[in-house]
């Protein structure tokens, strides 16, 4: 079985080929409840590893059949930051790849160690998973292997974030009864203050999960979302539960609630009335709205509140 997938479209990330670091079973520190992959206690190591020759191999086949590749992301079935030769991959791939740029999908359990966090360092772009910021609830919903503490992975995180020249996105998968308590997202919110990223994306359960537990509906996400500082790169990813109940926003409204939380096209279509969504291409035609985009995501928000949202948000672009 080839070791690489796709390419696949991703509107947040580009044309991805995607190299699969446990491609023969799961492999995973965390057990998490709403996996999409089959229940699995958390193991702290891999005990089936894939060469890196192997990888290449495919890896240059794939890059050979579709040469026009924005990134390659490396992900697993399970984490892929526990392959053990995740350095030596990275410095391989560093010399085919090009001006293709390097992704990887972690759940940011091994953040703290040095190794990983230097090797991290060397990609273009990161997305870490942050589900939790309390003890408890990272217990119960990411089910980690033991050892594995939420306060070492935030400090490794923000560390990360002040050191990283990449591109580095946050994301929180968000289950219902779990992480979606006021008192959960404020700690969230805490957590996230010393953290400096591309943005933020929040979400849901979209495909059947490992154990039995439920997502949330778009509004419901759309409400946490204001638990967030106004200035933190809030992008709400999930619209599998978006069969939107418009509501009337009226310009004074719209302003309003864009200057609390930047909105998509997407929530846009998902919150406004179609009279809503005149009145909002009225503002934008007369300048009151402004746009900036997010590493391919466009938000829309006041023009009288952007540059300072705008400073506060791209401090490192
Ligand atoms: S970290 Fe990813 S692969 Fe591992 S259990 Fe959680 S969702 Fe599944």
């Amino acid at each position: 079985m080839s070791t690489i997938f796709g390419p696949i479209h991703s509107r947040r990330f580009g044309v991805s080929l995607g190299i699969d670091l446990s491609s023969s079973t799961k492999q995973c520190n965390f057990d998490c409840l709403y996996c999409e992959l089959t229940p699995m206690k958390a193991i702290k190591t891999q005990h089936t590893v894939t060469s890196t020759e192997t990888i290449l191999y495919d890896l240059k086949e794939a890059l050979q059949n579709h040469p026009n590749i924005d990134v390659i992301t490396l992900t697993a079935n399970g984490e892929p930051t526990m392959y053990p030769y995740l350095n030596e991959l990275i410095t391989e791939i560093d010399t085919i790849k090009g001006n293709i740029q390097t992704l990887i999908l972690s759940n940011s359990a091994s953040l703290s160690d040095e190794n990983i966090f230097n090797a991290l360092l060397r990609l273009d772009q990161v997305k870490l998973s942050l589900d939790a910021a309390t003890p408890e609830i990272f217990r119960k919903i990411d089910r980690p292997a033991e050892e594995i503490e939420i306060t070492n992975i935030i400090h490794a995180i923000q560390r990360f974030s002040h050191t990283f020249k990449g591109k580095l996105f946050i994301e929180i998968l968000f289950v219902r009864g779990l992480n979606d308590t006021p008192k959960e997202v404020m700690a969230l919110n805490t957590a996230l203050q010393n953290i400096q990223c591309e943005r933020i994306d929040i979400g849901t359960i979209d495909r059947p999960p490992a154990y039995p537990v439920q997502g949330l509906q778009f509004k419901e996400l759309y409400e946490l979302s204001h638990y967030f500082d106004p200035s933190l790169p809030i992008h709400i990813v999930s619209r599998t539960h978006a069969t939107a109940t418009p509501s009337h926003y009226s310009a004074n409204e719209i302003l309003t609630t864009l200057d609390k939380r930047p909105l998509t096209d997407d929530d846009i279509n998902a919150l406004f009335d179609e009279e809503s969504k005149k009145q909002f291409l009225i503002l934008l035609n007369e300048g009151k709205i402004t746009k900036i985009e997010r590493s391919n995501i466009i938000f829309y928000l006041p023009l009288e509140n952007s540059a300072r949202k705008r400073q506060k948000n791209t401090q490192k672009s």
